[in-house]
């Protein structure tokens, strides 16, 4: 005989055991389903334990520049597995209290196993069935392990792996000069390694505007890394202990010879070991989970949250889906994915903070823009701070003067963006900045200096 609940949720990530806690106190008699480590991840293998160890190498790196500053250190000298056991400290207490959270919570009832769907309202856990009417997917993605040649032939990394190292890397290669293999590559060379990232395409960070990419490029060069763009053909090959890495068809040199490689060119949904077929939910052509404004699947009861829609791909769009989740199902209040602003950050170092639109999109879209852009060399605190790597941008509607996009590369950057998200939130003009009396000395205190140098995007 089925267990019978009033809802399922599969995957405890950034959308789960919050909607866990909302539908519980609500009376709702609930089954919580993790197969792997709670939390998902963004606690065990992503934002947290990455974000702790670009902690540590930000502090390395500020020691070597001691000098800068005006004061003198030994030798600094990094030990990995300190570095290591502090990340796991940070993220390990996040996993517990998840787990602890989940297993205290009333009405709420936790299965530790794979599940997977037998018709549209069962799941099979362990060898049991469990029902019920309303079913929530949050089964987040896993690292993909791209077709290249002779990569079964080596030992490779990918973004959970890595953080298991306890010894530094001698010369770690990243393919994939992306959000993910930048953040480890610039960690890994302050930390001590050589690195060198390869990327398939014309520039790191495609999705970003051009010169965005290039000041990206500079920083990560001025730190030592090798970057090999345009790689056509990524080949490896293991010899006398050493992994070489061909970046041409032709296996022309460069060939680069390295201790590790990571793997980080891209993630795909937890969607295919589901039974997603027994209960007819659709999906896309990346396994994708298909669903409409409210999360909802094409199955009655069925809704997808988080990565496995594809609709966002971070902490904070998972954590809004469970908002809209909870909002339509028991508050009566019909938010909308469409309502979400896109917005992310790249933690490198100096970060990137973005919003809205890239320079690159308005120019597509052919509306009349007006364009605003400061380079961090002349923002007091960045001077001060001695961080005056990066620009900040910003793309204004001529017409409606609203905020279109903006990016901030530079020191603070991941939070002065905040200031011109809330001001789209708002809908209101950019003039509304302008008008802001901002705390000196601070990043966003030049975003209305910026604001009043704009115009017209040729
Ligand atoms: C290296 C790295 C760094 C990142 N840094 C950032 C960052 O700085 N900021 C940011 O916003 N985002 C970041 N992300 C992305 C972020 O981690 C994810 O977008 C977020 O965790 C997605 O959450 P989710 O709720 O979709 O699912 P997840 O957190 O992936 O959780 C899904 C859970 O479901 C479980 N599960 C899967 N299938 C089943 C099944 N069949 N049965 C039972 N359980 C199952 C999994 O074990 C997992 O615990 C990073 C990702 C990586 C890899």
């Amino acid at each position: 005989m089925p267990i019978t609940y009033d809802a399922i949720i599969i995957g405890t990530g950034q959308a789960g055991p919050s909607l866990a806690g909302r539908l519980s106190a609500a009376g709702l008699k609930t089954a919580i389903v993790e197969r792997k480590l709670f939390g998902g991840t963004c606690v065990n293998t992503g934002c947290i334990p990455t974000k702790a160890m670009v902690a540590s190498a930000y502090a390395v790196h500020l020691a070597r520049r001691a000098a800068d500053f005006g004061f003198s250190t030994g030798p600094v000298a990094v030990d990995m597995a300190a570095v290591k056991a502090r990340k796991d400290k940070i993220s390990g207490s996040s996993n517990t209290s998840v787990e602890r959270w989940l297993r205290g919570m009333e009405n709420c009832t936790v299965y530790q196993g794979h599940a997977a769907f037998e018709s549209p309202h069962e799941v099979r856990v362990n060898g049991e069935t469990l029902t019920a009417p309303k079913i929530f997917i949050n089964v987040g993605g896993r690292a993909v392990k791209p077709p290249l040649a002779g990569i079964d032939q080596i030992a490779y990394l990918n973004n959970s792996s890595i953080l298991q190292l306890d010894v530094l890397p001698r010369h770690l290669i990243v393919v994939g000069g992306s959000y993910i293999g930048l953040e480890f590559g610039q960690m890994f060379r302050r930390f001590g390694s050589e690195v060198t990232i390869i990327e398939m395409g014309p520039r790191l960070v495609g999705r970003e505007d051009e010169d965005v990419s290039d000041s990206v490029k500079s920083i990560l060069e001025n730190e030592g890394i090798q970057i090999h763009l345009d790689a056509e053909c990524i080949s490896f090959e293991k010899r006398d202990g050493e992994i070489l890495a061909g970046v041409t068809c032709a296996r022309k040199l460069p060939e680069i010879s390295g201790s590790h490689v990571l793997i980080a060119t891209g993630r795909r949904p937890n969607t295919d070991d589901l039974g997603l077929d027994k209960a007819g939910v659709a999906v896309d052509h990346r396994g994708n989970i298909q669903i409409d404004d409210q999360l909802r699947t094409n199955v009655p009861g069925i809704w997808a949250l988080g990565d496995c829609n594809g609709k966002g791909g971070f902490t904070h769009t998972s954590y809004n889906d469970f908002e809209i989740a909870a909002a339509n199902i028991l508050d009566h209040d019909p938010r909308r994915v469409s309502d979400r602003i896109p917005c992310y950050a790249l933690y490198i170092d100096p970060p990137l903070g973005r919003v809205g639109m890239t320079e690159s999109e308005v120019r597509k879209s052919g509306k009349k823009a007006l364009i605003g852009k400061r380079t961090m060399a002349r923002v007091g605190r960045a001077i001060e701070k001695g961080e005056t790597q990066g620009f900040m941008k910003v793309l204004v509607d001529a017409e409606t003067r609203h905020i279109l996009g903006a990016s901030i590369l530079g020191t603070g950057g991941d939070e002065a963006i905040h200031c011109i998200l809330d001001v789209m939130y708002a809908k209101q003009p950019y003039t509304l900045i302008q008008r802001a009396v901002h705390i000196h000395p601070t990043v966003s205190e030049l975003i209305p200096t910026m604001l009043a140098d704009l115009h017209p995007i040729e």
